[in-house]
């Protein structure tokens, strides 16, 4: 870093904000609860409106229960800039997931009016319901709703006292008969910015505070079940074995060498569960049943990897007198963040003295349904260590405050200079 850049938000109200709602459902000294559509969640959205409205935002909450907040630009006819990100958390949460990137929309809104520009097209801050997906076991609500991507009978999805999305909704003031009136039309939004922690330990390693996102790459989810044969851990002589744990333990060290291949490729493999049967110290295992999840940000070369994997398990399934199942449980495909917008990111860091190292994202967010509606870019900000998902999930004053201030000079100039989209 050069020089200090100049920094045009006012770092003391953001910082204010972030904290008060880190009040709403906080557990422990540092930790927050507020699961979506909660008692907590609401008063967090409460909290929220009032800061929109603040800002010089009209401010509603949709039937999907996003808080939308709206600043007039003068051409109501230019494709909407929408900037945020969400406020709910896990159970066992952190203060800065979602949060930064809501608040810190606020704080660029707030910034234009109180500087006094107008901006082009109109400016749409929405903090998305549910995001996180733990309460009813499905992510990204808000937003799919949003966007007309809501799946058959999500409404019916229960959490673990038995109550249903719909009941929730209707607990917190929205109405799911009014959905289809607030699903917004094709071409309305024209681009969309979201600012978040990065969930990984990329940013520290390289010593940066904040980060440019390339895309987010989407999982490819397999479960494997493999079958040997059970025998007696001390009579069956090793090469008459067939044991189906022997073979996962060999396509686990496989997957692990696999996804290396390619030196300083952002691919990632992992088998994060596994179960046996019948589990005993003094039987050879029969059944072993584990999960794949692959992601890369190069969809070809993930598919690449898929096939290798595959070949991997054919030929250890022989080996070992195996036989398998796979199931496919996701497969999504990277989604890549608008070229252009990433150059505005590069040029605005510029300005302020910075050239952020650009990242992967292998963690979802709320962009990953908006990249299916617009163009998107995403700034992600350093968390210590990459925790996240956790009470000691923690992004310093001074990086969020980079982070935002990138994210208003890149609202700013995509606001005032682009009426329509010409930039695509
Ligand atoms: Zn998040």
């Amino acid at each position: 870093m050069s020089t200090t850049p100049r920094i045009q938000i006012n770092t003391s109200r953001l910082h204010q904000h972030i904290h008060d709602l880190s009040q709403i459902g906080k557990i422990g000294e540092t930790g927050v609860c507020r699961l979506a559509l909660s008692k907590e969640d609401r008063e967090g959205v409460e909290l929220v409106k009032q800061w929109m409205e603040e800002a010089g935002m009209e401010a509603h909450i949709d039937p999907f229960a996003n808080l939308v907040g709206m600043l007039k630009g003068r051409n109501p006819d230019a494709p909407v800039l929408m900037l945020g990100s969400h406020i709910d958390s896990q159970p066992y949460g952190g203060r800065f997931d979602g949060a930064i990137g809501v608040l810190g929309a606020i704080e660029v809104v707030q910034t234009l009016v109180d500087s006094g520009q107008t901006p082009e097209c109109d400016i749409e801050v929405v903090a998305f319901c549910d995001e996180e997906g733990c309460r009813f076991n499905k992510g990204l609500f808000g937003v799919r709703g949003m966007t007309g991507k809501l799946e058959d009978n999500e409404l019916e999805r229960m959490d673990k006292s038995g109550i249903t999305r719909r009941e929730a909704l209707i607990a917190f003031g929205c109405d799911p008969a009014d959905f289809e009136g607030y699903v917004f039309q094709q071409g309305r939004i024209g681009t969309f910015l979201e600012l978040h922690i990065e969930q990984g330990p990329v940013l520290e390693a390289l010593d940066a505070p904040i980060g440019i996102v390339t895309g987010i790459s989407g999982p490819l989810w397999l479960t494997v079940e493999m079958t040997g044969f059970a025998g007696h851990a001390g009579s069956v002589p090793m090469s008459m074995r067939h044991d189906a744990l022997l073979g996962c333990a060999k396509i686990i060290v496989a997957l692990n060498e696999l996804v290396q291949q390619v030196p300083d490729a952002p691919t990632v493999g992992t088998v994060g569960s596994l179960t046996v049967f019948p589990d005993s110290r003094n039987i050879i295992p029969e059944k072993v049943s584990f999960t794949i999840d692959l992601r890369d940000i190069d969809l070809a070369r993930r598919n690449a990897l898929e096939t290798e994997l595959l070949s991997v398990i054919e030929n250890v399934s022989r080996e070992h007198g195996l036989t398998y199942t796979i199931r496919e449980d996701t497969n999504s495909e990277p989604r890549y963040c608008a070229g252009w917008i990433m150059q505005f990111l590069r040029e605005e860091a510029g300005e302020m003295g910075f050239s952020p190292p650009e990242l992967m994202s292998g963690p979802f967010h709320d962009s990953l349904a908006m990249s299916h509606v617009c163009d998107y870019g995403m700034i992600f900000v350093r968390c210590l260590e990459g925790i996240s998902h956790n009470p000691k999930e923690f992004a310093s004053p001074d990086d969020i405050t980079l982070g935002t201030e990138l994210l208003y000079r890149t609202a700013r100039r995509i606001a005032l200079e682009i009426p329509g989209s010409q930039a695509r």
